[in-house]
């Protein structure tokens, strides 16, 4: 270990890729930019982003874990964690009364059971159907011409929040096309749409069930309409993070930090 301690935590995500750097456990560095269609080359270029950010460079570097979909492109990485002990090891250090992570990124969603002292017990995952993951969001957010950061705040508007039958996200963008052009209300539409993604999360927890506290990560979870049909569906409110959407690469630049010792 030198005396700069420094370590750093990759994920690179189906759609974006984070870095995380840390001093000991104190976190110094973020960056974040869509991951395209080179994940390697994703990886290089959100490391140099985040070491641009602080008077480090990469020989300062003790450790460094990769994560995500894309963690084994990370090819300057010492050591490739799951995604799911890192969103683990995020979630319960910046919420130490973590004991359930919703995870919904932007083509997976995961639920993360963890104990008491943090270790993962079980975990769920969605990574075959688009109409349980942020990729539902992003075609709706397309369809309807809204943009992203506002469908949450739309949705909050809702009074009547439409029922989507579809069970897939190509069939559910056809009933969304068909709604609107039936004058179906915006903000009803994307309630519906949340709802229907909160249905899928929350049947994937049907097993172990939910508990306190529950910490919301991904890019999703800065959805605040996403938050609060979530909330409806579990029956308490859900916690977030500063940076929901870091979660992973912060766990991954802890990890790295541990190793590091
Ligand atoms: P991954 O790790 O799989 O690449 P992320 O955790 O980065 O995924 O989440 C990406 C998803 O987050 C996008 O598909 C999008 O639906 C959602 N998202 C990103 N930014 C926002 C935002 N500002 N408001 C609402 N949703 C967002």
């Amino acid at each position: 270990m030198t005396s700069k301690n420094l370590s750093a935590g990759i994920d690179v995500g189906s759609t974006t890729a984070k870095a995380t750097l840390v001093q000991g456990k104190q976190c110094i560095a973020t960056a974040l930019i869509p991951t395209g269609h080179d994940m390697a080359q994703a990886a290089e270029k959100v490391l140099t982003q985040a070491l641009e950010k602080t008077t480090f460079t990469r020989k300062d570097l003790v450790y460094t874990v990769g994560t995500g979909y894309g963690r084994h492109g990370v090819s300057f990485a010492d050591e490739a964690v799951s995604e799911i002990a890192c969103h683990a090891k995020g979630a319960f250090a910046s919420i130490p009364e973590t004991r359930v992570v919703v995870d919904i990124g932007g083509q997976d969603s995961k639920l993360i059971w963890l104990s008491d002292t943090g270790s993962v017990v079980d975990f769920a995952m969605n990574d075959k159907c688009a109409a349980g993951t942020g990729r539902f969001l992003d075609l709706v957010s397309e369809t309807l011409g809204v943009r992203l950061e506002e469908l949450g705040g739309i949705s909050l508007k809702s009074q009547d929040p439409c029922i989507i039958t579809s069970t897939c996200a190509i069939f559910a963008e056809s009933e969304v096309v068909g709604l609107r052009s039936r004058g179906t209300a915006r903000e009803d539409i994307i309630a519906g749409i949340h709802q229907s993604l909160a249905l899928r999360i929350t049947s994937m927890g049907s097993r172990r069930g939910f508990k306190k506290e529950i910490v919301f990560s991904g890019g999703v979870a800065k959805n605040i309409g996403m938050q609060r049909a979530l909330e409806q569906r579990i029956g308490y409110g859900i916690l977030l993070p500063d940076e929901p959407q870091l979660l992973g690469s912060l766990g991954a630049a802890l990890i790295a930090s541990d190793r590091s010792r």
